[in-house]
């Protein structure tokens, strides 16, 4: 077995292992392998592994690997910073897009989203962590936009995403009150009738305490590809 598939099996022990702490069943948590960084080769052993979802954070990046994998049928997320001059590949390329904090880069998604292809799945991007985190809006921000969101015809509002700053073991208990504040906000939307489903929250440190707060997207890479290594 390759270190990737061995890896890929913990993860998924893992998250079953806290669905049934959680008392949630291990079908509602579904696993995003962050393949940022990791060349072509990394996410074939994935796919070999029978892992289907992959997440990237920089489209540069991601567009070659996604044209060299095509034959695969990956499902592909987006998950970093967009810019608004890179809103068309992304539109034209990706299955969601994670990490929505403004109504323009929404509105050019749903502008540039083909016709053929099914509605782009979004979830809008919240910062509870406060001043820490530059990514996100605040909790405040989140009900107008999520509104304004759901009304683009060519996007389809799944939920909220949130990346909690990382938290040394002390300091968990604040982590899961950030990830309980995400769950919070995303109860509150339902209850004022929008439709959402997913909240795409925990990462390779933290994904117990955000299945325990009902993640239902948990986003890991380090934990299945190895430590990233950004200078090359
Ligand atoms: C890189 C990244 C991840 C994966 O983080 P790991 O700690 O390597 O599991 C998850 N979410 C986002 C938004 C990321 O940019």
């Amino acid at each position: 077995m390759t270190t990737i598939s061995a890896n890929l099996q913990a993860v998924n022990q893992r998250i079953v292992a806290a669905c049934a702490q959680a008392g949630r069943a291990p079908g509602l948590v579904n696993l995003l392998a962050v393949s940022k960084t990791w060349p072509e080769s990394a996410v074939r052993a994935a796919a070999g592994a029978g892992q289907v979802a992959f997440g990237e954070s920089y489209v540069q990046e991601a567009l070659p690997k996604m044209a060299a994998l095509a034959e695969l049928s990956l499902q592909w997320h987006f998950i970093g910073p967009l810019q608004s001059n890179k809103t068309r590949p992304v539109a034209e390329r990706f299955d969601w897009v994670h990490s929505i904090e403004r109504l323009k880069i929404a509105e050019r998604l749903s502008a540039q989203r083909p016709e053929h292809l099914p509605p782009l799945n979004v979830c809008v991007e919240v910062n509870v962590s406060g001043e820490a985190s530059k990514s996100g809006c605040t909790p405040a921000e989140v009900p107008a936009l999520c509104r304004a969101v759901a009304a683009l015809p060519r996007l389809r509002l799944r939920g909220l995403m949130a990346i909690p700053e990382p938290m040394s073991d002390e300091k968990s208990a604040l982590v899961k009150r950030h990830f309980a504040a995400v769950r919070a906000l995303q109860e509150k939307l339902v209850a004022e009738g929008l439709p959402l489903d997913t909240l795409s929250m925990g990462m390779s440190h933290d994904l117990e305490a955000a299945i325990m707060e009902g993640a239902t997207i948990v986003r890991v890479g380090t934990a299945i590809f190895g430590e990233r290594n950004y200078s090359t």
